[in-house]
């Protein structure tokens, strides 16, 4: 029923423009405006996460350099600052079309990246079903449903999924956060038959949601897993 409501809002209203969300005439995903404004981070990078490095000569950022992952690599397309009006709406606001935008940047950005990998799966990562009855989507789930229309991989969100509405994280200190996290995730099979798969959500900041969903992943027999993320902060 939400989707049927929501097709039709669709058809009354044309999409928005994802940076400004100014009304789009075209079938575009940004205004003539924002377009000139949006340019995907320079500069050196971590190399594990991709968050930016203050420092040139560094190889990580702080929190890779000072701890060991369970992921393989990540990739985050934008910047936080650049990008948190939009993604603040994406999530909260009811504008999941701007998935459109953020996989079509993210593919621009990883595509050739991503397809050498061999990534048999996008997992997003999931929310709680309270929450998703009040939102009506999953952002993550639809920024990984828009990437498969490019790569062609597909969408898996039967395998881990969220027991627990947990308290907002940003409240909590890293262990508590840690020990939170590990009883929010559920594994629902002992057994995955994927060998590389791609953890996909909105923002990365810590890594600690990548990072236990990774070690659940490789726990059930995964063997590689990567991130794909709309922004790192
Ligand atoms: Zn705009
Ligand atoms: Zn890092």
């Amino acid at each position: 029923m939400k989707k049927l409501f929501r097709t039709f809002i669709d058809l009354l209203y044309p999409h928005r423009c994802a940076i400004c969300d100014r009304t789009l005439i075209k079938d575009e995903y940004i205004c003539p405006f924002c377009k000139p404004k949006i340019k995907y981070p320079s500069g050196a990078t971590c190399m594990k996460c991709s968050k930016p490095l203050p420092d040139e000569n560094r190889l990580y950022c702080h929190d890779c350099s000072r701890k060991r992952s369970e992921y393989e690599r990540g990739f985050a397309v934008f910047g936080y600052e650049q990008i948190n009006e939009s993604l603040y709406r994406f999530k909260y606001g009811g504008r999941p079309e701007y998935a459109g935008f953020y996989a079509a940047s993210a593919w621009e950005r990883y595509g050739r990246v991503l397809e050498s990998l061999g990534i048999e799966a996008y997992i997003p990562v999931p929310i709680h079903k309270k929450r998703f009855d009040k939102r009506g989507y999953n952002q993550a789930h639809e920024f990984a449903k828009c990437l498969s229309k490019y790569s062609g991989v597909q969408v898996v969100d039967d395998i881990v999924i969220r027991s627990k509405n947990t308290a907002p994280l940003k409240k909590l200190g890293a262990d508590e956060r840690q020990k939170n996290l590990k009883k929010a995730f559920k594994l629902t099979k002992n057994d995955v038959n994927f060998k590389k798969v791609c953890i996909v959500d909105d923002i990365y900041t810590t890594g600690a949601t990548v990072n236990t969903m990774a070690g659940m992943l490789k726990s059930a027999g995964v063997e590689k897993v990567y991130f794909l993320s709309v922004a790192i902060r």
